[in-house]
């Protein structure tokens, strides 16, 4: 295995084209890009608004079973399409998010792909790419600056203190500022008050760039946002301390999707960041609705496994953007299946036929998840080198039993050449005309209801059980006139249950849920469910340790 090449050490060897030949392979003239260096450019406003009355190409979302410590690779498998739907001579554009930095310092390592799948310039993407994180950070933080402001110079508002629903961001991963006391020191700094640190993907600000259509939708959205209560209990809103208009002049070259290439020159768009816990966990509305106008097809992927990511594409994305996607890919390994059957992480190289199958129960709920929201499936069985014939079969068969197919994948090892079989599967399901696309469950649901619906329909829960409190607040937010948003709901990836350990497929959990946020702004209803890291923190042994310029002053480490 010591001819295996890292990620990092393949995206260097990639020869990249000059971005302006990338835009005009989509038909994009090189005055409507917004070069970032010669491999990076952001697509203007102006081009973006010309594209509205054409046709849509037809929208692929990549999703997974429930992601375990082994990996499943849906970024990699979801660049590793879009480069086998163009070598098979369709034009194809992936559609995937940016990297935040706390992860990629972290555990998590790049967000770009991986082996023979990626996006590139990766070191770019994965540090400080075109700025769009820094710009969300500084319209976060003028916000919690103006209402500290607002506050020291008289408080027209009548603002709570101890209500103050809006803290601070920054895209690094720090315990130590996840609970802090601001305004210390004296008379001239204000009112001491309680307040703390979200990694900026987790801003609202994030979940709004990412569902905004346009500049005037951002702006709307920016001023609905929830900054705190008054003692009456009535809300203050961002436009209430008037910071609507500043905070949309900092995102201005933000909202502008970022054009890139994979390692086969291929276009990719890679736009927004929202959590996927937090918030719904998907490229920016903008950036594709905009590839749909230019491609094909967009392939597109949704963070998490189909639980949460495929959930809330379906039911906050695309209901919000309209949009109607034609198939859906579900990511699965020989090695997830085994530690969905059981099998610790250090038996995965030997093989175990019983565990897949026992595994594939997994697999198997998230298949017939999928088909409820009317959107044909297929699975990709992403190859890893330990896999045996044997096994891959058997989840091959397995899937057969529920009337979809499964693909072998070998993109992450041979690139498009690896994923030929699965291009032509997609293509075949999106011009099928078999996908009839309808969220869970309507805007018109109350929001209790509609939190039951997806415990029910989705986890295969007994029941959704919440205290007096959270059942009233979300009574009270009905009659605010909220009542006929979506839910985003926060609960553990690694189980369709609300206990990280429970693997496979449970049913007749309970699901609890603890909280309840407003995200006016966005234009959701965050329901949380378990503990919720809203700023994580780093490991023992970050990867940070690993990371650093070498003799040619070339980037080592990132994965
Ligand atoms: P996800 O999007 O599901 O979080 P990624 O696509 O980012 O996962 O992949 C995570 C890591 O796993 C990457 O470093 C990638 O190189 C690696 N990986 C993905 N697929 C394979 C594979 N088939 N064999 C070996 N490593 C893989
Ligand atoms: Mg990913």
């Amino acid at each position: 295995m010591a001819d295996v090449k890292s990620d990092i050490e393949i995206a260097r060897a990639a020869k990249k084209k000059p971005i302006v030949e990338i835009g005009a392979k989509l038909g994009i003239p090189s005055e409507h890009l917004i070069p970032y260096g010669h491999d990076k450019a952001k697509i203007d406003a102006a081009f973006i608004a010309a594209q509205k009355g054409r046709k849509n190409g037809k929208l692929i979302l990549v999703t997974a079973i429930n992601p375990t410590p082994a990996g499943e690779g849906k970024t990699t498998t979801t660049v590793g399409l879009g480069d086998g739907l163009n070598r098979i001579g369709r034009k194809a554009i992936t559609c995937i998010r940016e990297a935040s930095l706390g992860p990629c310092f972290g555990v998590k390592g790049g967000a770009a792909g991986g082996g023979y799948a990626q996006v590139v310039p990766m070191e770019d993407m994965n540090l400080h790419f075109t700025g769009d994180f820094h710009a969300i950070t500084s319209a976060h933080n003028l916000l919690s600056a103006l209402i500290d402001n607002h506050i020291y110079w008289g408080n027209e508002q009548n603002i709570d203190i101890r209500r103050i629903a809006w803290r601070r961001v920054m895209d690094m991963n720090d315990r130590a500022l996840r609970h802090i006391v601001g305004s210390l020191g004296g008379v001239a700094n204000g009112y001491p008050r309680e307040t703390g640190f979200d990694i900026t993907v987790a801003s609202e600000v994030m979940a709004i760039l990412c569902l905004s259509v346009d500049l005037k939708d951002l702006e709307t959205r920016l001023g609905n946002i929830i900054i705190g209560y008054r003692r009456d209990k009535s809300p203050v809103f961002a436009r209430d301390i008037k910071a609507d208009g500043a905070m949309t002049v900092l995102l201005k070259d933000a909202m502008q999707p970022n054009l890139v290439q994979t390692l086969e020159n291929n276009p990719a768009f890679v736009h927004g960041g929202p959590f996927a816990n937090i918030a719904h966990g998907c490229n920016s509305v903008i950036a594709t609705t905009t590839a749909l106008k230019l491609a094909d097809y967009v392939v597109t992927e949704a963070g998490f496994g189909a639980d949460l990511g495929a959930e809330k594409f379906f039911d906050i994305k695309c209901r919000k953007a309209g949009l109607k996607p034609d198939a859906a890919v579900i990511v699965a390994t020989v090695r997830a299946m085994k530690m969905n059957g059981g099998v610790k992480k250090d038996d995965l190289g030997r093989e175990n036929i019983e565990a897949v199958n026992k595994g594939c129960a997994n697999l198997g709920r998230h298949v017939q998840n999928v088909k409820k929201f009317g959107v044909p499936v297929v699975v990709a069985i992403n190859h890893f080198t330990t896999d045996t014939d044997a096994e891959i079969q058997a989840v091959k068969d397995y899937v057969a039993t529920l009337g979809a197919e499964a693909v072998l994948c070998k993109h992450w090892a041979e690139g498009s050449a690896g994923i030929e079989e699965l291009a032509h599967k997609v293509a075949e399901l999106a011009e099928s005309g078999l996908a009839q696309f309808s969220p869970l469950y309507p805007d018109e649901m109350s929001l209790f209801e509609k939190i039951d619906t997806i415990a029910r329909e989705i986890y295969h829960a007994s029941e959704v059980t919440a205290d007096k409190s959270v059942r009233d607040q979300l009574r009270a937010w009905e009659e605010q006139g909220y009542g006929h948003l979506p839910v985003c709901m926060a609960k553990t990836q690694y189980s369709f249950s609300t206990d990280p350990n429970l693997r496979g497929a449970p049913s007749g959990h309970v699901v609890p849920v603890r909280e309840v946020r407003l995200s006016a702004g966005a234009g959701f209803v965050v329901v949380i469910t378990g503990e919720i890291m809203t700023m994580p923190g780093l490991p023992k042994s970050p990867s940070s340790e690993r990371i650093r310029l070498n003799e040619q002053g070339q980037i080592e480490g990132l994965f």
